[in-house]
């Protein structure tokens, strides 16, 4: 029989620290609506029981953003309240996916046999990991990143799967676990040790439950100096959104900016940058129960980038932050420079994202001898 509250366990060292540190000093609050309307993590954890469902709830309309635990003087971590939350809201099995029906439903897809492919050849250590949103919106860049990679690493193999991110953040751990941990456990039965990413969502999930598998991003291997039919000298003035799944990696993020130097673009740093930087708006799927939250961290970008052109790193923040300001995904400035000044640049958008995953897919196929089949 289960003792009664042992289900709020995970929560109860947060919840102590809260209750005992936060000073209520606001600074969390500052830019997060989230907060704005709750109150400081003191006031929420007094106000609201986490074993009822009914306040469980709420962790919903966070964005998982982490921006509250970066700024924390005190070295607090309120976001891990909400994601604990949310884990406790399902394991009650209070938990209704018609809500987020459309995003699971591309996770299922994502991690179906009909479009992941593991492409792992003879004396493969590492393999590249692009992700859904990528391959979906642009798959012959996708290919084109494969094959500057592999110039350095000669017997690179690449994963097309989904990283089930989606899942993980809402809270749904159990099958989060149970997926990733299989795709994770074959890929080191395989051999694989390092992973290269191009979506900060997949460098997140590696890095936190990829065990014995390190992982890189693809911002850290490219090299803008040699490639070719590069324009140079942009003479084009830039800001960067750092996604927030990478907040903390500042080797990331020095990395992205060095691409872009090397393409001759002059970077402007926003005040929400590197360790700093704020939701695109699309992070916690909070868009799916309470728009207006997200729209907010989208409106603090529009109005940071005073016109100034955004870069970003992500295929989802790209797509979330395009709807209220002109944004370039870093690769199409590296692979498609000529669209971009022409500002014609196309990423598919449903259905055909889903093809092009098929199509890439079947490239691949023609590109790599796997070994062996994942079972
Ligand atoms: S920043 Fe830290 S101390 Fe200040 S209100 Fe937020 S949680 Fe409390
Ligand atoms: S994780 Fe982001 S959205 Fe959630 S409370 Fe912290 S700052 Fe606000």
């Amino acid at each position: 029989m289960r003792t009664p509250g042992t289900e709020l366990l995970p929560l109860i060292p947060y919840l102590q620290d809260i209750r005992e540190r936060c000073t209520e000093c606001g600074a969390c609050m500052k830019s997060c609506s989230f907060l704005g309307h709750y109150g400081t993590p003191k006031a929420i954890v007094a106000c609201y029981d986490f074993t009822l469902p009914s306040h469980q709830v709420i962790a919903y309309e966070c964005s998982l953003c982490g921006l509250c635990t970066a700024v924390c003087p005190e070295g607090l971590d309120p976001s891990r309240i909400f994601i604990e939350s949310r884990r406790l809201f399902v394991d009650g099995g209070n938990f209704t996916a018609s809500a987020y029906k459309a995003i699971l439903g591309y996770e299922k897809c994502g991690i179906s046999s009909l479009y992941s492919w593991y492409g792992i050849p003879e004396g493969c250590d590492t393999v590249f990991f692009p992700g859904c949103s990528l391959s979906g919106t642009r798959p012959e860049v996708v290919f084109r990143m494969f094959r500057d990679l592999r110039k350095n690493i000669p017997t690179l193999g690449v994963v097309l799967d989904c990283c089930t991110k989606p899942s993980h953040d809402l809270g749904r751990q159990k099958y989060f676990e149970s997926v990733f941990g299989k795709m994770a456990a074959f890929l080191s039965c395989q051999g694989i040790k390092k992973v290269v990413v191009a979506c900060p969502s997949c460098f997140k999930i590696f890095q936190q439950y990829g065990n014995s598998i390190s992982v890189s991003t693809l911002y850290e291997h490219l090299d803008v100096s040699n490639h070719d039919g590069q324009p140079r000298n942009w003479d084009w003035e830039v800001s960067v959104h750092d996604p927030c799944a990478v907040r903390d990696e500042t080797s990331v993020h020095q990395a992205v900016r060095g691409l872009l130097h090397g393409l001759g673009l002059k970077v402007t740093e926003m005040q929400y940058s590197g360790r700093h930087t704020i939701c695109c708006g699309q992070g916690g799927m909070v868009g799916f129960v309470k728009p207006r939250l997200a729209r907010a961290w989208s409106a603090i970008r529009r109005q940071e980038s005073e016109g100034i052109p955004m870069v970003t790193y992500c295929a989802g923040c790209t797509g979330f932050l395009s709807q209220v300001m002109p944004v370039i995904h870093i690769a199409d400035l590296i692979y498609r420079p000529e669209a971009v000044k022409n500002g014609n640049v196309l990423a598919a958008r449903a259905p055909f994202t889903y093809l092009n995953r098929l199509m890439l897919k079947l490239r691949f196929k023609n590109e790599i001898t796997p070994k062996t089949g994942r079972i």
